[in-house]
Formats: structure tokens, C-alpha cells, sequence
């Protein structure tokens, strides 16, 4: 892994296009407040299919249309000092039932009849790990949920 690292901002602007297609479905927007100021120690492929599987669920999610909020910052884990990065990626869309919340991560769980593989949240937490980072989310039971990534800075 390059010691540098990649700029999060750069890979959360350049995976919005790739999601575009879907967007002409429904009245989406998706929205960009990127404030993380330092680099990320991730492969940038990686994190840009993390970014593009939560963003194809926030689509799935809003079926009625609204607005997706990606953002970035700079954090420090009050424990140990360290430097991360958080991403969030907020959506408007339907939610996630209180039973459901538990499940979410496991591999072939999905609530899209036959139209999710219920792959993309594992791989992603998996990637995520793997990269000494962490994944989670919150989701009200009025719908929309964001998700938060913690990865470390460099
Ligand atoms: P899939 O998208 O193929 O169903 P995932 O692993 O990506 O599989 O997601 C698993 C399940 O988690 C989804 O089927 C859905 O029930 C729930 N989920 C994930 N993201 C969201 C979201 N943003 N809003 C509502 N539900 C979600
Ligand atoms: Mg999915």
C-alpha cells in the first residue's frame, strides 16, 4: 500500500457518476460537504466500491426520490488519538426495521426479493476491516439512515 495514501475526497467525488444511472429512476440528488483534509490508508478501488455499494442502496431506498448527503471530516479517536477520516452517507429512503438492524452485514441477507444478492454490505464491512476501519450505521424508524465509515488518516 502507497504510503501516502489516497485522498477520500477525490474517490467520494469520482464514484458519484458511476452511480448516475440510477439516479434517472427517481428525483435523486446527491449532495457533497467534503471537509476531511488529510489521506486515507486504503486502496482506492476498494473504497470506491464501498462508497458506490452504500450509494446503490440509498438509491434502492428512494424509490420516492430525495436527497443523498455525502460527507467528510476530520476526526480523532478520544481513546487512543489516533486520526481518522469520517465518511457518512445519508439517505432519505425507507429505513431499516429495528429487527432487521443486526442482519444487515451478514452475507444473503436481503430484504429485495430476489433482486439483491445481500452481498454488498458483507463485502463492504469486510473491506472496511481489512483496512483497520470501521462501519456503522443509524436508521430511524421513519426512514432514512445514514452510515458512518471510520478509516484511518495517514
Ligand atoms: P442487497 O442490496 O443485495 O439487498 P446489501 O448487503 O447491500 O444487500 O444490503 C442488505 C440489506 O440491508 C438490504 O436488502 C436492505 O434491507 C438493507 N439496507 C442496506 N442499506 C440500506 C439503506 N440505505 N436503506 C434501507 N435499507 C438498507
Ligand atoms: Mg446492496
Amino acid at each position: 500500500l502507497d504510503e501516502e495514501g489516497i485522498d477520500p475526497n477525490a474517490v467520494l467525488r469520482s464514484s458519484v457518476p458511476l452511480v448516475q444511472h440510477g439516479l434517472s429512476h427517481a428525483d435523486i440528488d446527491i449532495a457533497l460537504d467534503l471537509s476531511a483534509s488529510t489521506n486515507v490508508a486504503m486502496n482506492e478501488t476498494e473504497l470506491q466500491q464501498v462508497i458506490v455499494n452504500l450509494l446503490i442502496n440509498a438509491i434502492q431506498a428512494m424509490p420516492d426520490g430525495g436527497t443523498i448527503q455525502i460527507r467528510s471530516r476530520d476526526e480523532q479517536d478520544d481513546d487512543t488519538g489516533r486520526r481518522h477520516i469520517l465518511i457518512e452517507v445519508a439517505d432519505e429512503g425507507v429505513g431499516i426495521a429495528p429487527e432487521e438492524q443486526d442482519r444487515i452485514f451478514d452475507p444473503f441477507f436481503s430484504t429485495k426479493k430476489g433482486k439483491g444478492t445481500g452481498l454488498g454490505l458483507s463485502i463492504t464491512r469486510k473491506i472496511v476491516t481489512r483496512a483497520g476501519g470501521t462501519i456503522t450505521f443509524e436508521s430511524g424508524t421513519n426512514g432514512g439512515t445514514v452510515f458512518f465509515l471510520r478509516l484511518p488518516a495517514i
